[in-house]
């Protein structure tokens, strides 16, 4: 399985390190040229406004949705799940998201007083609690007829999904805990 991770900014590197700890093997995608021959990406968290203005300089839009509709997998974590979604509530001015997750998700939906915060979620599909590490984060208002909720907090959808497309307002890759990243390799991009 080839899998990537964008590499503009945010937190890449930790994404990388958790599928090597799983036995898999995940390359920095730094150009669309890239992503040719992936099976799935992770688009990382980090901030979705500088993650915007990276990708369309470097022409990632429409390359994105072209691999998308080619077979691609895709995970966003965060500001990821953010630039996948359909709809942003709250986006800052001209932030255009990829429209390829049919969502709506709210940005820094805890507030400005609420930075970060570490929470144990259910998440469908995993055996016990994973701690959810919330930075900064958004949350999903709603998802389309398509997408499957993966896990609550305090009743705002934090994971979901959508064919081979996967949503996290939290960050796995912070974590140390590789399960959430063996359930999209299982179940997200095994199933396509
Ligand atoms: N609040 C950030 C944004 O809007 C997301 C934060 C994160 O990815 N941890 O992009």
């Amino acid at each position: 399985m080839r899998i990537g991770v964008l590499a503009l900014q945010g937190a890449f590197r930790e994404h990388i390190l958790t599928f090597e700890a799983l036995g898999a093997s995940a390359s920095a995608i730094r150009l669309p040229g890239q992503l040719e021959g992936l099976d799935a990406l992770v688009i990382p968290g980090g901030e979705s406004t500088a993650i915007a203005k990276l990708m369309r300089s470097y022409g990632f839009y429409s390359a994105l949705r072209e691999r998308h509709g080619a077979g691609m997998a895709i995970w966003g974590t965060c500001a990821g799940a953010i630039l996948l979604a359909t709809h942003i509530s709250d986006a800052a001015a001209d932030q255009e998201p990829l429209g390829l997750m049919d969502m709506t998700i709210r940005r820094n939906a805890y507030g400005r007083q609420v930075d970060s915060f570490e929470v144990e979620l259910d998440i469908a599909r995993l055996d016990g609690s994973f701690t959810g590490v919330f930075i900064r984060a958004p949350w999903i208002e709603s998802v389309g007829e398509a997408g499957e909720v993966l896990a609550r907090h305090d009743g705002r959808i934090v994971a979901a999904r959508q064919g081979d497309l996967m949503a996290t307002t939290f960050h796995p890759e912070l974590t140390g805990d590789p399960r959430v990243h063996r359930l999209f390799l299982e179940y997200i991009v095994g199933s396509r």
